[in-house]
């Protein structure tokens, strides 16, 4: 449902990512674990177009992101197929996600209405539902201001769910959490997992990748440099720069 093809960017002088390859199948959950500068971000934000790249094609279920190969040409698709596109893939990040002068409800219904054009009524029955599910219903009419970070991040995720993405990335959403309030953020993202959402995920926290990942990325230097089920490379990784990577974070 996701195929990145051979993606490599640079920051002017600085070359980010180095020909990077990724599939995601529908259904898949694939964690993305690396030290930071590694790329994962900026990886990330290339499969919804937040971020343009240089060499390489990205798909979401066959739709190109950015470029699309004519007669083996790269050409730039249409800044209305990116907007379409990106209505097809949820993305949570770390902090700032929620409009800070509306409600919650309205955040959750905002996109189904001004994007989808969808009535009111219908928008709302969603949005309710979707609160319900990351347990948020009971702040329906509250700012994001007076939430908890992790509350705020369980909006942050419904409000996504609102569009009904085929696939959901999230970016280390629960870095900037107080650790009594990960655990709250991540068992929605796990129950998500269950339900059979397409997720890409970059995280720190290992339990999550072990327990919930069917498939861990390493990235360092801008290069895949293992991956594979988690109970396989995570045991028993094949670099030293993963085996280092995974000693500091244990
Ligand atoms: P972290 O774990 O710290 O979030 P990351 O793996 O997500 O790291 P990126 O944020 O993708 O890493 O950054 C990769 C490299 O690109 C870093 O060296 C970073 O400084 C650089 N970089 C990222 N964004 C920009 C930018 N807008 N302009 C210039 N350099 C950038
Ligand atoms: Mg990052």
């Amino acid at each position: 449902i996701v195929a990145i093809r051979g993606l490599r960017k640079s920051y002017s002088t600085l070359e980010v990512l180095k020909g990077i390859d990724i599939s995601v199948k529908r259904g898949e959950v694939v964690v993305i674990l690396g030290p930071s500068g590694s790329g994962k971000s900026t990886m990330l934000r290339c499969v919804n177009f937040l971020e343009n790249f240089d060499q390489g094609t990205i798909t979401v279920e066959g739709r190109p992101v950015g470029y699309k190969m004519v007669n083996g040409t790269r050409r730039p698709v249409s800044e209305v197929d990116n907007a379409s596109l990106r209505q097809h893939v949820g993305m949570v990040f770390q902090s700032y996600n929620l409009f800070p002068h509306r409600t919650v409800l309205q955040n959750v219904m905002m996109g189904p209405v001004k994007v989808k054009g969808m009535d009111n009524s219908k928008a709302r029955d969603i949005a309710m539902k979707l609160l319900a599910k990351v347990g948020m219903e009971h702040k329906a009419d509250a700012y994001p201001g007076r939430l908890s970070g992790g509350q705020q991040q369980r909006v942050a995720i419904a409000r996504a769910l609102a569009m009904e993405p085929s696939v959901m990335l999230f970016d280390e959403v629960t870095s900037a959490l107080d650790p009594e309030l990960v655990g709250e953020v991540l068992k929605v993202m796990r129950e998500l997992a269950e339900e059979g959402m397409t997720m890409i995920v970059v995280t720190h926290e290992m339990g999550f990748a072990r327990g919930v990942a069917d498939r861990v990325v390493f990235m360092d230097g801008g290069v895949v440099v293992e991956q594979g089920p988690p109970e396989e490379i995570m045991t028993n990784p094949q670099t030293d720069r993963f085996r280092g990577f995974l000693s500091r974070h244990l």
